[in-house]
């Protein structure tokens, strides 16, 4: 566990269910980002974790924002961001906020269709606008396929378009799914960027920024390759389809910049058996699905869960959340292993939650407060 958060949990006692975030973290992977793909501006996917002590440390440390809404735009220039260090980066946008953001200065917007382009000309007009590209997500433990972007050669015929109509097609998105476990899965989708470059130019238009999306893993209980690697291949990717004409290159990390600077604070409830003779314990936290751990849907993210008595005998344990849905359980399919001596009012930390996790809690599902959250 991160020692400053160990230390604030023994100072302070804050109530639980809480999130702590660490920035101490957060700082050293924004350097580690800008060390290894240097060349690439970090645009950071607000939506992962909006803290306004977050926000204002990656002001400072000179990172831009990936919003996906007008009150993301918000949260960014409150935090002191400048509007050319912000990107309006969802695909599905209503033209009054594309014109909200407009009259808030932002001149970059993402689109993935002729019907998006009308749009950002009518209320944006002369913007900047990179047309994302659907890509495959294989691996991806927290796929984002189908719903955003479109076919490679329809991306064209959009920018081409998005020119007609006086914008500026400045390039082309995609994002390789969240927690990628392969760090080859940008080598693909930027075959295709270049080939998409390549015809855009014999029609007179010149694309010049490559948006690299997210994608770069948090640690979970499954081991992930090293930043460093990531790194390495994205520039070898790069190298080996544009050569001597690099782009620029922005990245959109959401999870790999946060997602471990956070540990939840819970508490087991109740631990209790459905049969005499169920080998399966269940175990009730003071946390589930509704309280922030949505991505433990169909057990995609698995945290790495640790109490006082790790080192116990451990035995199989359905976890579950507190709330009176019975949707609310966080692993079922594939058991737990927790320690048998764990006993209601035992604290349970749960490692790799500073991303999506106090954005996707539920206001007041059974009265219950949206998870709490200690930036230090
Ligand atoms: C969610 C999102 C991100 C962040 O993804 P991570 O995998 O968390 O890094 C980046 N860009 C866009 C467009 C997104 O929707």
């Amino acid at each position: 566990m991160l020692n400053r958060i160990r230390q604030f949990l023994l100072d302070q006692h804050p109530p639980s269910p809480c999130l702590i975030l660490d920035r101490e973290s957060v700082r050293v992977k924004y350097q580690a980002f800008a060390r290894v793909l240097p060349d690439s501006r970090l645009f950071y996917a607000i939506k992962a974790n909006p803290a306004p002590e977050l926000l204002e440390l990656l002001v400072k440390l000179g990172s831009s924002f990936d919003c996906a809404s007008v009150p993301e735009i918000d949260m960014a220039l409150a935090a002191g961001a400048t509007p050319e260090r912000i990107s309006y980066g969802n695909t599905i946008k209503k033209e009054a906020d594309i014109a909200a953001a407009h009259a808030r200065g932002i001149s970059l917007f993402a689109i993935d269709c002729r019907e998006e382009a009308e749009k950002i000309a009518r209320a944006a007009p002369g913007a900047r606008v990179f047309c994302r590209i659907l890509s495959e997500c294989v691996g991806a433990e927290w796929p984002l396929s189908r719903k955003f972007g479109c076919a490679p050669n329809l991306a064209v015929g959009v920018l081409i378009e998005a020119d007609r109509l006086g914008l500026d097609a400045y390039g082309i998105s995609f994002h390789v799914g969240s927690q990628q476990p392969n760090p080859d899965a940008w080598d693909m989708p930027l075959a295709a960027v270049a080939a998409i470059f390549h015809e855009l130019v014999n029609h007179g238009i010149r694309p010049r920024m490559v948006n690299l999306g997210g994608g770069f893993p948090a640690h979970y209980l499954t081991a992930i390759p090293t930043l460093e690697t990531y790194g390495r291949a994205i520039n070898q990717a790069l190298w080996r389809h544009f050569g001597d004409h690099l782009p620029e290159t922005i990245i959109e990390p959401g999870r790999g910049l946060v997602g471990d600077a956070g540990l939840i604070k819970a508490e087991v409830v109740l631990v209790s058996r459905k049969a005499e003779d169920d080998p399966v314990r269940w175990v009730f936290l003071d946390i589930g699905k509704f309280g922030g751990l949505i991505e433990t849907l169909d057990e995609a993210i698995r945290y790495p869960i640790h109490t006082a008595r790790d080192g116990d005998p451990t035995t199989p344990c359905i976890l579950a959340g507190p709330t009176c849905d019975s949707a609310d359980i966080l692993y079922e399919k594939t058991p737990y292993e927790l320690p048998v001596s764990l006993v209601p009012g035992d604290e349970v930390l749960i490692e790799g939650t500073g991303a999506y996790t106090t954005t996707y809690a539920s206001i007041a599902f059974n009265g219950i407060e949206p998870l709490r959250s200690y930036v230090i």
